[in-house]
């Protein structure tokens, strides 16, 4: 704007002065001309007078006065009788020259002749005597043009000076137009911000326009904001994508659950963060306008992936993906299908005895004598089964979670006392003394039920896995803000490599010695369970040959 306002002043200048030059020019040029004209007239007049009194001798004696002007005598023929510069003899006839034929004519006459270069014109004036020749006087002047010609030094002098003093001027005028301009505030009040009542309409539109952009912008930030502490707050991961799959915003979980740990990714491709064909594949999809679903693996994780198009005006525009952690779902199915089988498989074992034994019996192919033998078989594979179906149903209802069972007050002595009396008799048969410490009585807050099959399959496994004559000891003792409960024995001790996993459902150290005493594999599952049921924690000493500790450290009851 300032060059635009400081380029016209000075055009508009150089105009000016330009017109005014000329305009000047021509009027003292036809000023001059008049003036010479009237002086022309006026000596003619003077020289005929003279003329007419002294006759031609009157010419001669000008001739030393004035040079300035050409004075010629002209016959009535148009014979040149006298000439003050050039040689009469040598001139041609002037009867036709313009200013000649009017005098002849008419008394007086005169005109005008520019040379053959344009650059002089010559005024003449004629006089009729009273002897009807004509006395002429003529006169020179430049014209307009030479006139012009011999001022353009000094002229293009003055329109340089001028044409300098514009443009600072005109930069000075620019400045001060354009000041008040750059300096408009438009955080002042509505009537306060312009200084130019010509633009004070375009102000009052840009004011509100800024506001209204402002109140709109405050929105939408507190919109973004809103959406963030929203998305930020899911464990989900959201990612918002455009056409060439650059990020346009994102969550915190995103680039958490992808393993991404760079700079911020807004702005870069969506395949920075994760580029397992599986993922790949799904985001391209979902750019061709289809809901896309896929499970990626990351870090150890099982991530659930959804790519859906973003669709605006029947036109995908980019795509909004949506990533779940289902790592406990993927081995929670795993976990249930091993189950499911091993179940299957832990059944089918007892079910098979009993049938071959019952078909055998059928087939009268067992003697009399040998059919109790056969039928004890079957009644201990049957009793198996019902351990194996009652441990199951057990660590179902556990899987169910709490809602199935009551919780109150509970003592751990009580509880241990029980089981150990219950457990007694199949251990003295085995020569295995058991024992109870208790500082206490082990209040805790929990399940009876539970906490019963617990500390019953603790005890049950110290004298399944004892050595004739060993020892169990079940010993109570309370911390400030915990009660443990420990099962000790003098057994055959687990090996250090099957330690973490014999909490596992089916496991078991040795499968045969195990099925052989009555075990199902279930019995530490269920204490495991039991224990996060109860939030207690489960530690595990042991050593081959010597024997096992296991202690279930329970929070105390407030
Ligand atoms: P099971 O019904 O076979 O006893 P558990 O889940 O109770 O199943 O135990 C899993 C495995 O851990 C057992 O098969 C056994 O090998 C081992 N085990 C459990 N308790 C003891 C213990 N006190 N001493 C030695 N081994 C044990």
């Amino acid at each position: 704007m300032k060059k635009r306002i400081f380029l016209s002043i000075c055009i508009v200048c150089a105009i000016v002065l330009i017109a005014s030059l000329i305009l000047i020019l021509g009027v003292l040029q036809t000023s001059f001309s008049n003036q010479l004209l009237s002086e022309v007239k006026s000596e003619t007049n003077f020289i005929a007078a003279g003329v007419e009194k002294s006759g031609i001798e009157y010419l001669n004696t000008l001739e030393s006065v004035d040079k300035s002007r050409r004075i010629t005598l002209i016959a009535a023929d148009g014979t040149v009788l006298y000439d003050n510069v050039a040689n009469v003899s040598e001139m041609e006839n002037h009867s036709d020259r313009e200013e000649f034929i009017q005098a002849r004519d008419f008394g007086f006459g005169q005109s005008k002749r520019y040379s053959e270069t344009l650059s002089e014109k010559t005024v003449y004036c004629a006089k009729r005597l009273s002897d009807g020749n004509v006395i002429r006087v003529a006169s020179t002047q430049y014209s307009s043009f030479s006139v012009f010609i011999l001022l353009a030094q000094p002229v293009a002098f003055i329109i340089l000076v001028a044409l300098i003093l514009a443009s600072v001027l005109a930069s000075v005028v620019s400045n001060k137009i354009t000041k008040p301009l750059n300096e408009i505030d438009f955080d002042a009040k509505e009537d306060e911000g312009t200084v130019y009542e010509e633009i004070a309409p375009l102000y009052s539109k840009i004011y509100s326009q800024k506001r209204t952009i402002e109140r709109q912008l405050e929105a939408a930030k507190e919109k973004q904001k809103e959406f963030a502490m929203i998305t930020d707050a899911m464990s989900e991961g959201l990612i918002i994508t455009d056409l060439s799959t650059d990020i346009l915003s994102y969550n915190s979980s995103a680039p958490k659950l992808l393993g991404y740990t760079g700079e911020d990714a807004v702005g870069k491709s969506v395949f920075t963060l994760n580029r397992t064909p599986e993922f790949t594949d799904a985001v391209t999809s979902s750019l061709s306008g289809n809901h896309t679903e896929t499970s990626i693996e990351v870090n150890g994780k099982t991530l659930s992936v959804m790519a859906n198009p973003a669709i605006k005006d029947e036109k995908t525009v980019g795509a909004a993906i949506l990533i779940l952690d289902i790592t406990e779902k993927a081995n929670r199915d795993t976990l249930r299908r091993e189950f499911t089988a091993n179940v299957s498989h832990e059944l089918k074992t007892p079910l098979t005895s009993i049938s071959g034994f019952a078909e055998l019996i059928k087939d009268g192919m067992v003697k009399e004598k040998d059919v109790p033998d056969c039928a004890e078989r079957i009644y201990n594979e049957a009793s198996r089964l019902i351990t194996l179906i009652n441990d199951i149903i057990e660590i179902s209802a556990l899987d169910e979670g709490a809602g199935n069972y009551k919780t109150e007050a509970q003592s751990l002595k009580k509880i241990a006392d029980e089981v150990i009396s219950s457990l007694l008799p199949i251990a003295e048969k085995r020569g295995i003394k058991m024992e109870l410490q208790a500082d206490g009585d082990g209040i805790i807050n929990g399940s009876r039920e539970i906490l019963y099959e617990m500390i019953y399959n603790l005890c049950d496994n110290a004298i399944k896995y004892n050595k004739e004559n060993g020892n169990v000891t079940v010993c109570i003792s309370e911390s400030s803000d915990k009660v443990l409960l420990s099962v000790e024995d003098t057994g055959i001790g687990i090996p250090d490599a099957d330690k973490d996993r014999v909490f596992e459902r089916f496991y078991r150290v040795d499968k045969s010695h195990s099925r052989e005493i009555g075990g199902t594999g279930l019995g530490l599952s269920i204490v495991k369970h039991g224990a996060i049921f109860h939030g207690a924690a489960i530690s595990l000493e042991s050593t081959l040959d010597k024997g096992t500790k296991i202690t279930l450290s329970f929070p105390k009851q407030k």
